[in-house]
């Protein structure tokens, strides 16, 4: 479900963004996603597709799947539906990738209303009351909410058209976010999803194939007591199902392991020197795919954690 459209995950020393959740509170988790999603989606089965906040859009003659009718690919693959068996270490055992998910293109559900134009659109705002109430964000967390801010620009998906997606950021790391997507929508870099992380979402049962491009997650990196960046609203994961996490034999996004092949270059992935580490490096963000352990491709940071 867009709750398990998951993952921004993260490193260890970091953390995923969604679904790399820790996987402690198994029971307790997966007993309030499986509440939580029943109260949130009324559509198809677990509809792991379901936006958070906005119900299943209706194929209607302005749905984007009508739009697109003719160009847009296909849905071959239900995001969320298929929870993975899990490991000793709870996270889900990593699998070969499903063949409708090796050359990844999936459509992006509308969850704002996309831009009018082709012209790249950002907006800075404070934080919606709705929106933080949709979000992971607490009182607890190492960033006070009036410090965040709510970012929606414009992406280009796989589908070749543009979109408003959301993210929520540190307010001093806004104006760099919005410059370096804007670098990215200008090459049509397509990302698939761009939306804020949601409470059930950390607790979920891992099924590894979110493709969710995130930023602010309020969680601890995994195993630690310290914060991510991503929980100060100073990381971003960047298609995550492109660009996996790895370390030792785990792989995140779980199914994701096709994409552990770097060489093997497909749209959405990120490559060294390509626009999106240039696109990020321009605005002194760091990326984690330098890193050698782990190596997290989908993450980009502000503060080098
Ligand atoms: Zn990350």
């Amino acid at each position: 479900m867009s709750l398990e459209r998951v993952d921004s995950l993260c490193t260890e020393r970091i953390c995923l963004a969604g679904p790399m959740r820790r996987r402690t509170a198994a029971t307790a988790g997966a007993l309030t996603a499986f509440l939580l999603a029943g109260c949130t989606t009324a559509a198809p089965p677990p509809a792991p597709q379901a936006p958070l906040t906005a119900p299943p859009a209706p194929a209607g003659p302005t749905s984007p799947a009508t739009r697109t009718a003719t160009t847009a690919p296909a849905v071959t693959w239900q995001v969320g539906a298929r929870p993975l068996p899990l490991r000793p270490d709870g996270f889900g055992e990593v699998l070969p990738t499903p063949p409708e998910l090796v050359n990844r293109s999936l459509p992006t559900r509308d969850l704002l209303p996309p831009p009018s134009g082709t012209t790249y659109a950002a907006k800075i705002a404070e934080v919606p009351a709705d929106v933080l109430q949709r979000s992971t964000w607490q009182s607890a967390c190492p960033v006070a909410a009036k410090d965040l801010r709510y970012v929606t620009l414009s992406f280009w998906g796989f589908d070749r058209r543009p979109h408003t997606g959301e993210l929520l950021v540190r307010q001093d790391a806004a104006d760099a976010v919005v410059k370096a997507f804007g670098e990215l929508y200008a090459q049509q870099f397509p990302i698939e999803e761009m939306r804020i992380t949601a409470p059930s979402e950390l607790d979920a049962p891992p099924t590894g194939d979110g493709n969710d491009t995130s930023a602010f997650v309020c969680r601890p990196v995994r195993g630690q007591k310290n914060w991510s960046a991503h929980a100060y609203g100073l990381a971003v994961d960047v298609n995550p199902f492109c660009n996996p996490y790895t370390k030792g034999d785990l792989v995140l996004p779980e199914l994701a392991t096709s994409y552990v092949d770097r060489a093997d270059v497909r749209p959405g992935m990120i490559t060294a020197g390509g626009p999106v580490v240039r696109a990020f490096t321009n605005v002194g963000w760091q990326w984690g795919g330098n890193w050698t352990s782990p190596v997290d491709r989908m993450h980009f940071t502000a503060n080098g954690t």
